[in-house]
């Protein structure tokens, strides 16, 4: 493989109806470090239907580029038919670098692309950079997260990642910042569509996605039972907050795995993450550690929890928790 035709960092813009989803623009802004980094171009890859208006604002967040396909095939997503945009745009454009969320879409196309690309993936990266030797290289937890692993993608382009949510940090926007906005056609292979989307039907839910919240009432093991955790949503609601978990009672069946913080679960970001009753595993800190500020209650003063927490309060989380809501309530009124 000539490698030396392979440039540029391309980022797959994620679309959920049309909404540009945060990890988009989480990768555009280590996509734009990236490439200043290889003295490179930052591509947005806009996949959906009626969709051009969202490509000024990918500008906006650190793109030069944005490649536009419309179409009504790409209007929800579909293995196949993302599959094979996303191929034509690599043997038109030959990207160097490729970054992927790593939601559901994300980890089932990254793994679908480098089949058919003849490609490495690396999954759930939580750090990527340029070597001095202009390498990318991508880290990731390995072994139940007890090590980090850095991978290269020597022989093959383009090299790709999935990175989950919040793992990066967004560009500040600038609405100043110039591009350009392409508009492509996709040439479809429709016999190779299998798969035909009848329906879409929702869960319902009223409940903000907890990599998005930016207050995280989190218990673990030592909030014990389903009882324990109406207390921590009864201190979420005076907070304002979201109740998030580890996973060992995610495990116990005692919260929906959708709430999981950590290795398994989601990276979050909050600016406050009050972990109650959580020991502090290290694929429990992988998901909540860039929290901004940590607050730790935990009977056991040595927890590991301790060590990175601004605050710790050394109690049982069954006495604290209805103490410390009704005190927040009280100083509301
Ligand atoms: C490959 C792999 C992936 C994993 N992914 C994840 C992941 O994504 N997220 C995750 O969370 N874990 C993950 N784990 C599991 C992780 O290793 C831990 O087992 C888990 O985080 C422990 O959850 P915990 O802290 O709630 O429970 P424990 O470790 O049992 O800790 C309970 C804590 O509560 C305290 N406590 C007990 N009773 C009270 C009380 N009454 N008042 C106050 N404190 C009390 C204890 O002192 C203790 O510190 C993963 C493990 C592996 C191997």
């Amino acid at each position: 493989m000539d490698k030396s035709q392979y440039k540029n960092v391309f980022v797959f813009v994620e679309q959920r109806e049309g909404n540009i989803q945060g990890v988009a623009i989480e990768l555009l802004g280590k996509a734009r470090n990236l490439a200043d980094s290889l003295g490179e171009n930052v591509y947005a890859m806009l996949l959906g239907k009626n969709i051009e208006s969202k490509a000024q604002n990918l500008i906006a967040y650190g793109a030069d580029k944005v490649i536009v396909a419309s179409c009504d095939e790409l209007d929800e997503y579909t293995t196949e038919a993302y599959t094979q945009a996303i191929s034509q745009i690599v043997n038109e454009y030959k990207p160097s670098i490729i970054l992927f969320g790593a939601t559901t879409i994300g980890r089932d196309l990254g793994p679908r692309l480098s089949a058919r690309l003849s490609t490495g993936l690396t999954a759930d990266c939580t750090r990527l950079e340029i070597s001095e030797e202009k390498e990318f290289l991508m880290t990731r937890p390995a072994f139940g997260g007890n090590l980090m692993a850095t991978i290269v993608c020597p022989e093959h382009r383009p090299q790709m990642s999935t990175v989950r949510p919040g793992v990066m940090k967004a560009m500040d926007k600038d609405d100043s910042r110039k591009g350009e906005i392409e508009k492509i056609e996709i040439n479809f292979n429709k016999d190779k569509f299998k798969v035909r989307i009848k329906e879409t039907v929702k869960e319902k839910s009223n409940m903000i996605d907890i990599a998005e919240a930016k207050i995280l009432v989190s218990g673990g093991r030592g909030v014990g039972s389903k009882e324990g955790f109406i207390a921590l949503k009864n201190l979420a609601e005076v907070l304002n907050a979201e109740v998030s978990a580890s996973r060992a009672v995610v495990d116990a069946g005692i919260v929906d795995h959708d709430r999981q913080v950590g290795q398994t679960g989601k990276t979050v970001r909050p600016n406050l993450y009050i972990a109650c009753g959580i020991s502090g595993a290290i694929q429990h800190m992988a998901g909540m550690e860039e929290s901004d500020y940590i607050v730790a209650i935990n009977k056991d003063r040595y927890a590991p929890i301790m060590q990175s927490a601004d605050l710790g309060i050394v109690g049982d989380v069954k006495k604290i928790i209805p103490l410390l809501t009704e005190r927040l309530k009280g100083l509301k009124k």
